[in-house]
C-alpha cells in the first residue's frame, strides 16, 4: 500500500509539469519546444502509471512502459535540441527503440525473471540520452542555462546507464509478480522522482531565461524599423569598439538622416512619413551584412557601425544605401516623388572611443547637409587630417569634367 501511494508522486508530478509547461507554451506564446517539454511528460506519467497501476506479471505491460518512456524520452530529446537549434536524430533514436524493444521481447518470452528486461530498458534511454547530449555539446549556443540542461541530462543519462546495475547487484532476481515490492522499485521511484523533478526545474528555468531574453530583445528593437533602439545601439556599439581594438581589426562609423523630413510630414502626414521611415530601415538591414550593426537614433536618424571596415569602404555602403533610397518609391507618396537622405561615414582613429568617432562623423553628415544634401560625406581624418571627400561631389567633378 505504502509503495502504491509512494508510486503516485512521479506521475503527478509529471502531470504538474506538463500543466505548468503548456500554460507558459500557450500563455507565453513560446516556441514549439516549450509544447513538446509538456508532451514528454505527459508520456512520461502514463508510462509511469502503467507500470504501477498494471499487473507487471503481464508481458504486455513492460512493453507499453517502454514504448511510452520511449516516446517521452524522444519528445524530450526533440523540444532539447530544437531549442538549441541542433539535430534531433530521430532516426538514430529509432533504430535504438528498435533494438531495445526487439531485446526486450526476446527476454520477457525467454525469462519470467525481470532483471534483464529492466537493463535492456534502462540502457536504450540511457543510450537515447547520450545521443541528445552529442547533439547538445555540437552546438554553438552555450550560455550558463545551456551548460546547465547539459549536466542534468547527462546526470539523467548515467542514472538510466548506473541504477538498474547498481540496484540489481544488490538484489539479484526480481521476479516479475514481486516487481513492485522489490528494492530496485523503490530506488526507482526515488531517483525517477528527484532526477525528474531536477530536470523539470532546470527546464522551466531554460523557459524562463529564454522568455526574459526575448522580451528584452524585443525592447531593445525600434518599433518601427525592426533595428536596435538608440539605447541598445549605444550599448552593443562600445563593446564592439572595445573588440575591435582587441582584436586590432578597422571598423566605421555611418550617420544618416533623411533630407528635409518635416516637410515630409507636413504635405503628406505623419503616417506616410513613418512608411518612408520604415523603409529606409528595411534597405539599411538589406544591405548591411550580419557583423554589421545598426540603430535607429533619431526620430529619421540611423546610425550604422561597419566591422571590419575602413572609411572608404563604409562610404561605399553608405552610397549604396543612398541610392537605394533616393529609387524607392514610398508607400503614400507621389508616384513621381523620391525621397533622399544624407550621410557621414568616419573610420575610427587609435585611441577613439564613440562619443569622438560619432561626433566626427556627425560632423561630416552636417557637412553632407551644407554641401547640398543626397551625398555621403566621408571624415578622413584617419588618413589625412581637415581632409573632407564627398563621394557624390568627385563624381559629380568628374562628369562636369568630361561634359
Ligand atoms: P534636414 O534635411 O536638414 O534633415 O531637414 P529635416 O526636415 O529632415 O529636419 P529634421 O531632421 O530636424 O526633422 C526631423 C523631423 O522628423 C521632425 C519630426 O517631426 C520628424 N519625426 C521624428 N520622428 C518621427 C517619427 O517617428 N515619425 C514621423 N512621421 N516623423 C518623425
Ligand atoms: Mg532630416
Ligand atoms: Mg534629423
Amino acid at each position: 500500500m505504502r509503495e502504491q501511494i509512494m508510486g503516485l508522486i512521479t506521475p503527478t508530478m509529471a502531470i504538474v509539469f506538463f500543466a505548468v509547461f503548456l500554460v507558459m507554451w500557450w500563455r507565453g506564446k513560446m516556441g514549439s519546444y516549450v509544447l513538446g517539454f509538456a508532451v514528454a511528460y505527459v508520456f512520461f506519467a502514463i508510462g509511469f502509471g502503467t507500470t504501477h497501476l498494471f499487473d507487471t506479471g503481464s508481458p504486455y505491460v513492460f512493453h507499453i512502459t517502454q514504448f511510452f518512456y520511449s516516446m517521452s524520452t524522444a519528445t524530450a530529446i526533440w523540444a532539447l535540441t530544437r531549442r538549441a537549434g541542433q539535430p534531433p536524430y530521430l532516426g538514430v533514436l529509432l533504430v535504438i527503440y528498435a533494438l531495445s524493444a526487439v531485446t526486450l521481447a526476446v527476454a520477457v518470452v525467454t525469462t519470467p525473471e525481470i532483471s534483464s528486461r529492466l537493463i535492456i530498458v534502462n540502457v536504450g534511454y540511457g543510450a537515447m540520452y547520450l545521443v541528445c547530449l552529442m547533439s547538445l555539446l555540437g552546438g554553438q549556443r552555450r550560455e550558463a542555462i545551456d551548460k546547465l540542461i547539459i549536466v542534468a541530462h547527462s546526470i539523467l543519462a548515467a542514472q538510466f546507464m548506473i541504477r538498474p546495475v547498481l540496484t540489481l547487484l544488490v538484489e539479484q532476481g526480481i521476479a516479475a509478480d514481486g516487481y513492485r515490492e522489490s528494492v530496485y522499485y523503490s530506488v526507482l521511484n526515488l531517483s525517477l522522482a528527484l532526477i525528474s523533478l531536477m530536470t523539470a526545474m532546470v527546464l522551466v528555468g531554460a523557459c524562463v531565461y529564454d522568455q526574459i531574453k526575448a522580451v528584452r530583445e524585443q525592447a531593445e528593437l525600434d518599433g518601427l524599423t525592426g533595428l536596435r533602439t538608440r539605447r541598445a545601439f549605444e550599448q552593443d556599439v562600445v563593446e564592439l569598439l572595445e573588440r575591435a581594438k582587441q582584436e586590432c581589426l578597422p571598423v566605421s562609423l555611418v550617420v544618416a538622416d533623411i533630407d528635409h523630413f518635416k516637410a515630409v510630414n507636413d504635405v503628406w502626414g505623419h503616417q506616410v512619413g513613418d512608411h518612408a521611415i520604415a523603409q529606409f530601415g528595411e534597405i539599411i538591414t538589406g544591405t548591411i551584412r550580419d557583423t554589421d550593426l545598426a540603430g535607429r537614433i533619431g526620430g529619421e536618424e540611423f546610425c550604422i557601425l561597419a566591422w571590419n571596415c575602413d572609411e572608404t569602404a563604409a562610404a561605399t555602403m553608405a552610397e549604396r544605401i543612398r541610392c537605394t533610397f533616393a529609387q524607392a518609391q514610398v508607400e503614400g507618396m507621389p508616384d513621381d516623388h523620391r525621397l533622399t537622405a544624407s550621410f557621414g561615414a568616419a573610420g575610427r582613429i587609435e585611441g577613439e572611443g564613440y562619443g569622438r568617432l560619432f561626433a566626427r562623423t556627425d560632423a561630416a553628415l552636417y557637412r553632407a547637409k551644407e554641401n547640398g544634401r543626397n551625398r555621403t560625406v566621408r571624415d578622413a581624418a584617419g588618413k589625412k587630417r581637415n581632409v573632407v571627400t564627398s563621394i557624390t561631389q568627385s563624381v559629380d567633378e568628374r562628369r562636369e569634367a568630361s561634359v
